[in-house]
């Protein structure tokens, strides 16, 4: 028994984060690893937290001396799984973190020396040891598988021919494997080398041409290692088989944070069933570890909820000896998901596994086949289907109609069942043949012989290698498997990828005269196929002339050069990045011509996905802008336009209205004149209602409700009382007694001056008792009315005093 071993790693800072300035978040010391929250106060308990791993990788700075460096990562972790597998144990190491983390990067990392991650050092190492064994007793044999598990679907990433996609199945001795996944025999590091290089292009090529990320699909390269001994003293073979597991997983973030929508949204949770279920395998099994071992409940690990876990079942709290290995990034940006990372790994710590030494176990494996085998031929044949081997050694099934003394036991078994039963019993017939099928495959690829393995890989690399040169896909960098161009003169274009693991893996070479590209459904057989979205049968032609290369577009096909869009030929300069419909992105290179200066850019800046998208952006977004600024013109020109008629427009108005008010202050004077006129009446003279409809403000037609009437009629006798006779009657009233007193002030050189004034009883300003009105208000009325009096308010200019007279006083 034995835990699952977990290391962290934290990368260096990407263009993005140096590009935002982001801050460090994490610190490592010994095993720990430390992240501080860059949302908390800092000294708080929320400002730190701190984990401890088997190991903690530095590969944050170079300059470090605590730097990890891919191959410290190696001499830890896969070291020490490899000598597992040499143990006979099976082995897994999987990669854990959210896109850009440096999944791909650890697992299987760069070409260049000292950039290979775990994968290629496993393989380098392994064949060493084989090689550097001088015990002639032992005979040693590698097989490997590569496949992607993208929408809960495998995909062969090594044989073209497994086109679609590969069914996952369960067998009674053997559990769940990938139906016809192809094994390939190795007899070199080169030939694995190969291999992975193909495998990636493969999924590359997927990749591109149906617009996924690799970040949503899991990678499993699984290498199956076995061990012959043969013992002169018993003169016995025994043998020990170790399958080496080795898994770089989807991107771990959440698929909301990734902004993912619609089918990209069902993809994500599709791939996340596969990572959920991961986290809730892991989750329970840690449970399980953690409980009190007597504990009787039977735990539930949901296995079979994705084809992940599934197919790693042994791999997680079973017969295998695992690490883990959580890739995080050190930014402050991505805190969250980093926290996420590190619990998730803290998790796993718990997860223990027995493994065993899987001694003989294909010996085992083919007597128990065989047995099963036997088993289910015989219940076949109860069932009337007969099975033998066909004259070129493949079984045939054969439904043989039934004797006569067989349909009549037959008949006598079936006497009481029903039809149903019969209907079950065919069905578990043909569960019985697909059962058979099954187990003949595994016994035969068990049986195989190496030589036989050879030459199957030999063939399976044929077809591949013409598959890719269908494509128009270089295999190997000297192009000698493809064709006849020498590569370091030949123009090619490379392609580019948002995924820095898939880009630059795919060449295309540009040979002398036309090489045409389109898709595989074009008349014309294409030189370069691709497919996907805005890829047209044929999309476009490079002429090679003398070394010069014209792009020419064909109708409609959607091609962007340097982030323009082209429409006619354009010579391409070396370095130039061209897009084909959407997703192919590509760099153009011609060893011969001289370099094409680029624009706005430094020369250490490399030509890479992002840079060409950022190009693209930019140039149509110049484009945009132009045609921006002539809408806005067009706008502007309209707006004047519309401006100008509504100025028109207006003016007229305005003279209209002008006409009008003129004719309202005719109106307004000669009703005030009226009005002056109405101040000697006294209220009793409106008594009659209608009277108000002869004013000559109301003079133009009314048709009222009776409603409206009579709310007219009730304002207009509180107004009456209130308004007309108590304030306006006043003035209008007394102004011959006020310009009167004024007159004889004058004439009598008193300098005192009268003016009307307003006085209102208030809290504040109580009003003199001689000014109180004598009237008291109709108590029915709605609260009291504020008591405001009309007063005259003499300012005696030589005392620089102001009194307040009574109307009564003035008179
Ligand atoms: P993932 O597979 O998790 O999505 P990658 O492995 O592709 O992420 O890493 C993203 C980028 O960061 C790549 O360009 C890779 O080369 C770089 N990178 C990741 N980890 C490291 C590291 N430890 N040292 C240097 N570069 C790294
Ligand atoms: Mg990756």
């Amino acid at each position: 028994m034995s835990s699952v071993k977990v290391a962290v790693r934290v990368r260096p800072f990407n263009n993005r984060e140096i590009g935002r300035e982001c801050k460090c978040i994490i610190e490592m010391g010994g095993n720990t690893t430390v992240i501080a929250n860059p949302k908390g106060p800092p000294g708080s308990k929320e400002d730190k937290k701190s984990f401890n791993f088997d190991y903690s990788y530095w590969s944050h700075n170079e300059d470090d001396p605590e730097f990890s460096s891919q191959s410290i990562v190696y001499k830890d972790i896969g070291e020490e799984m490899l000598e597992h597998s040499f143990e006979g144990y099976n082995v897994c190491i999987f990669a854990y973190g959210q896109t850009g983390a440096g999944k791909s990067y650890t697992m299987m990392g760069r070409q260049e020396e000292g950039q290979e991650g775990i994968i290629p050092q496993i393989c380098k190492d392994l064949f060493k040891r084989i090689r550097d064994t001088s015990n002639a007793e032992i005979k040693y044999s590698v097989e490997v598988s590569y496949m992607e598990i993208y929408c809960e679907r495998v995909r062969d990433l090594l044989n073209p021919k497994n086109k679609g996609n590969l069914r996952v199945r369960e067998h009674p001795l053997l559990g769940p494997y990938v139906e016809d996944l192809s094994k390939l025999a190795v007899t070199s590091y080169e030939d694995i080398h190969d291999l992975i290089d193909e495998g990636n292009k493969a999924r590359t090529v997927a990749a591109t041409n149906m617009n996924e990320t690799s970040s949503r699909s899991h990678a499993v390269f699984t290498i199956f290692f076995t061990q012959q001994r043969y013992d002169e003293t018993t003169d016995l073979c025994t043998e020990k088989v170790s399958k080496i597991s080795l898994v770089d997983l989807a991107g771990s973030e959440r698929a909301d944070s990734t902004g993912a929508k619609g089918t990209r949204l069902k993809e994500g949770a599709n791939i996340n069933k596969s990572l959920t279920t991961l986290g809730k395998v892991i989750s329970a099994l840690a449970e399980i570890a953690s409980k009190n071992k007597k504990s009787k409940k039977a735990d539930f690990i949901p296995y079979r909820d994705s084809v992940l876990t599934w197919l790693l079942r042994e791999n997680l709290g079973g017969n295998s000896k695992t690490a883990m290995i959580a890739a995080i990034s050190p930014a402050d940006i991505n805190y969250d998901e980093t926290l996420s990372t590190l619990r998730y790994a803290d998790r796993a710590k718990q997860i223990v596994c027995k493994a065993i030494v899987n001694e003989d176990a294909n010996a085992k494996l083919i007597r128990e086949l065989k047995e099963e085998i036997q088993k289910l031929r015989e219940l076949l044949k109860q069932e009337g289907i007969e099975v033998h081997e066909g004259p070129d050694g493949k079984v045939v099934y054969e439904k043989r109609e039934p004797t006569r003394a067989e349909e009549v036991t037959r008949n006598n078994k079936e006497n009481n069942e029903n039809h149903r039963m019969r209907t079950a019993s065919t069905t578990i017939a043909e569960e019985a043949v697909d059962q058979l099928q099954a187990s003949e495959k595994l016994i035969a690829e068990l049986n195989e012989t190496w030589e036989e393995k050879l030459k199957r890989t030999e063939a399976i690399r044929i077809q591949r290698e013409a598959v890719f040169a269908e494509m128009g896909v270089a295999v190997k960098e000297d192009g000698i498997t493809v064709g006849v161009f020498s590569p370091k003169r030949t123009p090619h274009l490379v392609n580019l990828n948002e995924d820095p693991s898939m880009s630059e893996c795919l060449i295309y070479y540009i040979k002398d005269g036309a090489t045409r590209v389109g898709s595989a459904e074009a008349n014309l057989p294409q030189d370069v196929q691709l497919s996907g979205s805005h890829i047209k049968p044929e999309h476009c032609t490079f002429e090679n002339k003398d070394g010069v290369i014209t792009l020419t577009p064909m109708n409609g096909a959607l091609i962007y050069v340097n982030g323009r869009e082209v429409i006619e030929p354009i010579v391409l300069k070396t370095g130039s990045r061209v897009i084909l419909g959407k997703n192919h992105v590509f760099r153009f290179n011609n060893p011969d011509a001289p370099r094409e200066k680029r624009e706005n850019s430094s020369p250490a800046e490399p030509v890479d996905w992002n840079y060409a998208q950022i190009e693209l952006l930019e140039k149509q977004g110049v484009d945009l802008k132009a045609e921006m600024e002539k809408r806005l013109l067009n706008l502007e020109e309209q707006y004047r336009k519309e401006k100008e008629t509504a100025d028109q427009l207006f003016e007229e108005q305005r003279k209209c209205y002008e006409a009008r008010i003129d004719a309202l202050q005719k109106q307004v004077e000669e009703q005030s004149m009226t009005m002056s006129m109405y101040s000697s009446y006294t209220p009793e003279d409106f008594n009659n209602e209608d009277d108000i409809f002869v004013n000559p403000l109301f003079d133009a037609e009314c048709n009222w409700s009776e409603r409206e009437y009579e709310l007219a009629a009730t304002a207009w006798r509180k107004w009456k009382h209130h308004q007309f006779t108590s304030l306006r009657d006043d003035l209008w009233g007394n102004a011959i007694f006020l310009k009167e007193a004024n007159a004889i002030s004058v004439e009598l050189k008193k300098k005192v001056q009268f003016q009307f004034t307003l006085l209102t009883d208030t809290l504040y300003s109580p009003l003199p008792v001689d000014l109180r009105p004598a009237i008291d208000y109709d108590t029915d009325d709605e609260g009291a009315p504020s008591k405001t009096v009309v007063a005259v308010e003499v300012q005696d200019t030589k005392n620089g005093a102001t009194h307040y007279w009574s109307l009564d006083k003035l008179r």
